[in-house]
C-alpha cells in the first residue's frame, strides 16, 4: 500500500469511527479537514482528547495512546518525534494526517523587566509564510500570554500599528492556541529567574488582530484553553479585548462569558468615530447597552482599556465624558501610554498628565489604574516586531 492508499484507508476507518463524522471531516492532501473549517485541515495544538482517541483507535491503537500525545501537547511539545513514549509508528501518523506545529518560531526578544516578546511564522495553509506576534509577561505570582488572532486586522484605527498593517486573514483555533503552547514550550526549556513566573497563569486575546471579527477561530481556541483535558485555564483567567462588535460581544456572553477589555479610547462619538471606526457601526449608545448585559461572574468586571493620545483625548472634558459613560459597578479604566511607531502623527501624554488624568477619574467614583508599560526596551506594543522585520526585508 502507497502512502497515499493509506491515508485514504485511515481515513475511510476514521469515518466509521468517529462520532464527529456527522460534520463529516474530509481527506485534502493527505490531511484531515473538520467540515466546519474545510480551509484549516486538524491541527494538534487544538484537537479535543475525544477527537484525538477516535483518530488514533481508528489506526488501530490502544484508547490510552491519545491521552499520551495530549499530555505531551499540553506542556507545548508539539512535535511527534519529541513524544518519547509513543510508538514510531504513531509519530508518522500524526506527522501525516494533522498539521501538529502551525507555528515556527522566527524570533524571540527578551526585555530586561523579564518580558518576552515572540515573532512566529505560520507554517501551512493559505496564510503559510506570514507572521504573528505573542507576548509573555511574568510577574511574581503570574504569567500572561498576550496572543493575536489575526495576521493584521480587519479594522483600521489610526493610532494602532497593526491598524496600519494589511489585513491578510484569520488565524485557526489551532493556531491561536499553537501561541500559548509555544511559549509554554520556551518556558520549560529557559525559566525565567526565580523571583518571575514561568508558567502560563492567564491568557489575554489583546495582540495583533480584533478578536470577535475572528468568531470561529476564537471560540474554538477558547473551549480548547478551557477543555478540563486541554491547558484547563478557568474563563476568569481569560480576557477577550474587543473594538466593540456589539452582536459578537453578545455572541461571546452566551458561548464563553471570558473576561472583557473594551478598547474604549474616547466617550463621545464624534472622537471615537476617528479613533475607533467601528464605533460609526455601533456608537456608544448601543456599546453601553450592550456590556450592560454582558453576564460577569462575582467579582468580575468589564475593563475600558483608554489610550492616553497628548491632546486628543486627555482634555479635561474627556474626564467628564467618560464619568457619563462608565457604570461604576461593573467597570474599571485602564489608562495605558501610547507606544509610539514610525510613521505616527500620535504622541502619548506624559506620565504625570496620566497620573493626575487617572486621580481624577478616582475622585469621581471611577476605578481607573495607570497600566504599568512593560517590554519598554522592547516595544511590545502589537505590530512592531513584524514591521521591523519588514522594514529590515527580512519577511520571507
Ligand atoms: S486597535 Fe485593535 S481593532 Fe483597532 S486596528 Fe489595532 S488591532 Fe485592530
Amino acid at each position: 500500500m502507497n502512502n497515499e492508499q493509506h491515508r485514504v484507508a485511515s481515513f475511510q476507518a476514521a469515518a466509521l469511527h468517529l462520532d464527529f463524522m456527522l460534520t463529516g471531516p474530509t481527506l485534502i492532501d493527505g490531511k484531515l479537514y473538520n467540515a466546519s473549517m474545510q480551509q484549516n485541515p486538524l491541527q494538534l495544538p487544538a484537537i479535543t482528547l475525544e477527537k484525538l482517541t477516535a483518530l488514533t483507535e481508528s489506526w488501530g491503537m490502544p484508547h490510552y495512546r491519545a491521552k499520551q500525545v495530549i499530555q505531551w501537547r499540553n506542556r507545548g511539545i508539539l512535535n511527534p518525534v519529541d513524544m518519547l513514549n509513543i510508538p514510531g509508528e504513531l509519530r508518522e501518523r500524526l506527522s501525516s494526517s494533522l498539521i501538529c506545529e502551525p507555528l515556527k518560531l522566527v524570533q524571540r526578544q527578551c526585555s530586561t523587566d523579564g518580558t518576552r516578546k515572540y515573532l512566529f511564522m505560520l507554517t501551512s495553509g493559505r496564510l503559510k509564510g506570514k507572521m504573528v506576534e505573542s507576548v509573555y509577561i511574568p510577574e511574581e505570582k503570574r504569567g500572561t500570554v498576550c496572543i493575536s488572532s489575526q495576521v493584521g486586522c480587519v479594522l483600521d484605527c489610526p493610532f494602532c500599528h497593526t491598524g496600519t498593517q494589511n489585513f491578510e486573514g484569520n488565524l485557526s483555533s489551532g493556531e491561536i492556541v499553537a501561541q500559548v503552547l509555544a511559549v509554554k514550550h520556551d518556558l520549560l526549556k529557559e525559566p525565567l529567574a526565580p523571583e518571575l513566573n514561568s508558567s502560563v497563569t492567564h491568557v489575554v486575546y489583546m495582540g495583533m488582530g480584533e478578536p470577535l471579527a475572528n468568531e470561529e477561530g476564537v471560540h474554538e481556541s477558547l473551549s480548547s484553553l478551557t477543555d478540563p483535558d486541554g491547558l484547563k485555564l478557568s474563563k476568569r483567567r481569560i480576557t477577550l479585548s474587543t473594538s466593540g462588535l456589539v452582536p459578537q460581544i453578545d455572541r461571546l456572553g452566551e458561548v464563553a462569558s471570558v473576561n472583557l477589555a473594551i478598547s474604549l479610547h474616547a466617550a463621545e462619538n464624534r472622537l471615537r468615530d476617528e479613533l475607533v471606526p467601528i464605533n460609526r457601526k455601533h456608537p456608544l449608545q448601543e456599546l453601553r447597552q450592550c456590556l450592560n448585559r454582558y453576564s460577569l461572574g462575582k467579582q468580575r468586571h468589564i475593563t475600558l482599556e483608554y489610550v492616553m493620545l497628548d491632546g486628543i483625548n486627555d482634555r479635561p472634558e474627556d474626564i467628564e465624558l467618560l464619568a457619563g459613560f462608565v457604570n461604576r459597578d461593573r467597570e474599571r479604566v485602564n489608562l495605558i501610554s501610547f507606544n509610539t511607531y514610525p510613521g505616527s502623527s500620535y504622541t502619548g501624554s506624559s506620565k504625570q498628565h496620566m497620573n493626575e488624568f487617572a486621580k481624577q477619574l478616582i475622585s469621581k467614583g471611577i476605578r481607573a489604574t495607570v497600566r504599568r508599560s512593560r517590554g519598554q526596551d522592547i516595544m511590545a506594543a502589537c505590530g512592531q516586531l513584524k514591521a521591523e522585520r519588514k522594514a529590515e526585508n527580512r519577511e520571507p
